[in-house]
């Protein structure tokens, strides 16, 4: 894991492939480029961490 490389995702900045943003129905959700984290889309438009799962945590 190069986590020390995602320096900017450690401040909130995550990169978002606008490309890459899926529409479930409710939310909208991308994966930070950088980070992978998984990221939903609040109204107002801000991003923020999905919450996961155990299980989704550790992918
Ligand atoms: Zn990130």
């Amino acid at each position: 894991m190069a986590l020390l490389g995602r320096v900017p995702c450690l401040f909130g900045r995550h990169l978002i492939n606008r490309r890459k943003v899926r529409d479930n129905g409710a939310l909208r959700i991308v994966h930070c480029a950088h980070c992978g984290l998984a990221l939903e889309k609040e109204e107002g438009g801000h991003w923020r961490r999905r919450h996961i799962g155990p299980a989704d945590a550790m992918a």
